[in-house]
């Protein structure tokens, strides 16, 4: 089950999609097998994803992690597959 870790960015501008998962929440949660973490304090934000749900599933800039406050984006690795 690979566990990738999200990046920290700035905050997004308003119109941006931000999923703010409330604290002990996931902000996706599927049925594939990968769990995405906060950059800066490894809380869980998705878990069980698969690469649909995350990239091709409803569209969104960034998770705000509900333990830190922090914006998370996607992984850059992630972005080549298209
Ligand atoms: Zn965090």
């Amino acid at each position: 089950m690979p566990q990738k870790e999200m990046r920290i960015i700035p905050k997004p501008p308003a119109d941006a999609i931000v999923l703010t998962p409330e604290a002990g929440k996931l902000a996706l949660e599927g049925k594939g097998g990968d769990t995405y973490r906060c950059g800066a304090c490894k809380t869980r934000l998705m878990d069980n994803v698969s690469h649909m749900d995350v990239f091709h599933g409803e569209p969104f800039d960034a998770v705000k992690c509900p333990k830190c406050g922090k914006f998370n984006g996607l992984p850059e690795d992630d972005h080549h597959h298209h």
